[in-house]
């Protein structure tokens, strides 16, 4: 078989893997070095998550974790790390000046190595929207990437950004976002949280 699907990754993390193809998967992992280091990644990450149900404050802390481990595998799996520059909802006095009501949108900034993900969250709880645009850093190709976002407990939601790297995901629940994006020409992916 082939590498082992990030979505099918996260779903033997979340053991929600029929156990024929868990096994499969498994097996796969013990021959492959970038697998397992990818399968780890995520289960870091996913344990980790879980209780920023409660508190919002660890996605700061979650993302340095990330990083510190995401360092030494970067050349082996493909992926990046990623870090919030901005989050309207943790800076929100700096933004309004005055707090208005949860109406207001939330706008995030992700940078990573290859873009900026701009991102505008809006809508009520449970139906949100959320409004995106990757922008390159120099001569980057951000059209037609994989976006995919994991709210845990629900399912995945996937799209593609168009050809200004702009894509839109509707009906979103709320939750911690887990965004994972994947450029098509270089592979190279990168999983944030906000
Ligand atoms: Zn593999």
């Amino acid at each position: 078989m082939g590498h082992v699907d990030p979505a099918v990754m996260i779903d033997l993390v979340e053991q929600k893997v029929r156990k024929s193809e868990r096994e499969r998967c498994q097996q796969h992992l013990t021959d492959c070095e970038r697998c397992t280091a990818e399968h780890e990644s995520w289960w870091t990450f996913l344990s980790g998550l879980a209780p920023s149900n409660l508190t919002d404050a660890p996605t700061e802390l979650l993302n340095e974790c990330i990083a510190i481990y995401q360092k030494p595998e970067q050349q082996l799996s493909g992926f990046q790390k990623a870090c919030v520059l901005f989050d309207s909802f943790l800076q929100p006095l700096a933004v309004t000046g005055l707090r208005g009501t949860m109406t207001e949108a939330r706008q995030v900034v992700v940078s990573t190595d290859d873009f900026d993900v701009h991102l505008k969250v809006s809508g009520k709880e449970f139906n949100q929207t959320v409004m995106a645009q990757l922008l390159p850093k120099g001569y980057i190709d951000v059209a037609d990437a994989e976006i995919q976002l994991r709210v845990p407990g629900h399912a995945a939601l996937l799209t593609r950004s168009n050809e200004f790297g702009q894509f839109t995901l509707k009906e979103v629940p709320s939750g911690p976002f887990f965004f994972l994006i994947v450029l098509p020409p270089s592979g190279n992916m990168v999983q944030f949280s906000v």
